[in-house]
């Protein structure tokens, strides 16, 4: 097997010499070997390119001169004995490049029938044009940018209602097919003018081309993926965002499995608020036509707490349970259902639909459906006050900003997904390093005096930063003040880029820290409404959904 891992590839070759190939974009489980043999600031594919040839020995491996970072894959690959070819790929179609990048095709056959004491032959080579297949009958989504990770796109491809394109930079391969001669120097002629034509890459000089990947009327929404360390498709991500009014999503790969859990909750939050397609939400609450007491049920299974909410058919709460979630998922479920049950005085076979939401949802098995918390939150918010434009969801491992439209439905978010900073486990950390309860914590930083700014992003540092202010024998009431704004403006960071509108709301436990509420406010100039139970906005419109299906 060879593997390639672009695009302009000339894959076709290998058929001539008989071999079999394969696109490569493996997802490492860490990165651990290629942390030793290359710059942790190169680009996440290539460090996972090289982690997984390096351990599955992975060869030949076929590369194009994309980037410094696949400039320096090739080095390493090398330098660890690692059969590598490299084309250097022009950055146009012109016709000098053509010829340039012929001399590289021609020496690949050369270069390929020295290594595998194979011969090319013409007849195998032009036998290789099958057309590329990407036909989509109606609406469909396309996943643009840059190369993706294979699990994540699988699971794009299982997820989505409507059908998939991968328009991504090694997805659209479109050549012709080869006239029918056997004098190579005309076939590659032909084949090189073929390569450098297609649908251009961000690379390219000229990416007119890629205008028809947005121009078709059947493209109802873009999950637009960019890779970590690598800025070719920032750009254009930009101008679909302001130019295009179909939803978009951007994501990030990084090639590990460690942010898929996130990025899985983020793209079913997309899926679930599409306007188009068969599984379309429409989050407007019915109002149940019978009143006969049938009651719904919403847990939400998060990484702090599990909460458990209980409506009755005219969608009153009739009882909530809030616990912490344990190491076992289901069980932290079940007790939450229980106790949420007891105080209602109600038995299990007395709920008719329960829906789940939250990072555990599809590990609990006694729901009859699951729905995200981005989807969940926004129907609850909306359910709490029908005036709430924006709900910033500041939950114990990640926080989130959800614009909502008049009905509720989610017009766009933004999620923290990469670190701590801004979210409950952030203020536990620093209550540690004070010596504070967190009940200590939500009212400290009212009686400050002086103001003290936290100014590092990263909770790590941070808390080197509180240590150095706690021995500088600051006032404990000014080092809280100083994080609750940093927690402020963290939130603001992230809801900034997408704008935000009153009126606003809080949800999640770090809603009971009314100084961390106060800073929010402040820096909104704007009041902030917080429901008396925060932390089960996601259960009630999980709830909700429940009372809906
Ligand atoms: S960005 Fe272009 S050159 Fe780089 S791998 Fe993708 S298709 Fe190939």
């Amino acid at each position: 097997m060879t593997y390639y891992i672009c695009k302009y590839t000339p894959v076709e070759i290998l058929d001539g010499f008989g071999e079999k190939y394969r696109l490569y974009n493996p997802v490492a489980q860490d990165c651990a070997r290629a942390d030793q043999l290359i710059h942790r600031n190169v680009c996440s594919f290539s460090r996972a390119l090289i982690e997984t040839c390096v351990k599955n020995n992975s060869n030949p491996i076929v590369l194009t001169s994309c980037c410094d970072s696949i400039q320096r894959t090739y080095d390493v690959l090398q330098a660890e004995g690692h059969k590598v070819f490299m084309l250097y790929l022009p950055h146009n179609s012109q016709h000098c490049s053509k010829l340039v990048y012929k001399e590289q095709i021609l020496k690949f056959i050369r270069d390929y029938a020295a290594y595998s004491g194979k011969k090319f032959s013409c007849a195998k080579f032009r036998a290789a044009f099958k057309q590329n297949s990407q036909s989509v009958v109606g609406g469909y989504i396309g996943v643009m940018g840059a190369r993706m990770g294979e699990k994540m796109l699988e699971f794009i491809k299982n997820t989505s209602p409507l059908a998939i394109r991968n328009n991504t930079c090694t997805g659209v391969r479109n050549l012709g097919n080869p006239p029918l001669t056997d004098d190579l120097e005309e076939l590659m002629d032909w084949y090189t003018d073929q390569l450098l034509s297609q649908t251009a890459c961000m690379r390219m000089t000229d990416i007119s081309s890629r205008r028809a990947l947005v121009d078709d009327p059947n493209l109802k929404g873009i999950i637009y993926n960019t890779v970590s360390f690598c800025d070719f498709y920032g750009f254009e991500y930009a101008h679909i965002k302001r130019s295009l009014d179909v939803p978009v999503l951007k994501i990030e790969t990084d090639y590990t499995p460690q942010v898929a859990a996130q990025l899985k909750t983020r793209l079913e939050a997309f899926f679930e608020n599409l306007k188009v397609g068969k599984n379309k939400r429409q989050f407007r609450y019915i109002t149940p036509k019978h009143f006969q007491q049938i009651y719904t049920a919403g847990i939400d299974s998060g990484s702090t707490s599990t909460n458990a909410v209980i409506l009755d058919s005219q969608q009153r709460i009739v009882s909530f349970s809030v616990l912490p979630t344990g190491a076992h998922v289901l069980q932290s479920a079940e007790k939450a259902f229980d106790s949420a049950l007891n105080k209602a005085g109600l038995s299990q076979n007395q709920i008719s639909r329960i829906v789940t939401t939250g990072y555990g949802r599809t590990n609990i098995d006694f729901c009859e459906k699951d729905v995200t918390e981005i989807t969940c939150h926004a129907i609850g918010a909306h359910f709490l006050n029908n005036a709430v434009r924006t709900v910033i969801d500041i939950g114990g491992q990640d926080s989130k900003v959800i614009h909502l439209d008049e009905d509720g439905k989610v017009l766009s978010f933004v999620m923290n997904d990469k670190c701590a900073a801004g979210t409950g486990r952030f203020l536990e950390m620093m209550a540690q390093s004070l010596g504070l309860t967190i009940q200590q914590m939500s009212t400290y930083g009212l009686k400050w005096e002086e103001q003290i700014t936290i100014s590092s992003m990263c909770s790590v540092f941070a808390q080197s930063e509180v240590v150095s202010l706690i021995a500088a024998d600051k006032k404990l009431e000014d080092i809280v003040h100083g994080i609750n704004q940093s927690v402020a403006s963290k939130v603001m960071a992230l809801g900034g880029r997408t704008g935000m509108k009153p009126e606003y709301m809080i949800t999640g436990g770090v809603a009971k820290n009314i100084g961390v509420v106060r800073a929010v406010e402040q820096r909104l100039g704007s009041k902030v409404i917080v429901p008396e139970q925060p932390e089960i906005c996601g259960a009630l419109g999980a709830a909700i959904i429940a009372s809906k299906d």
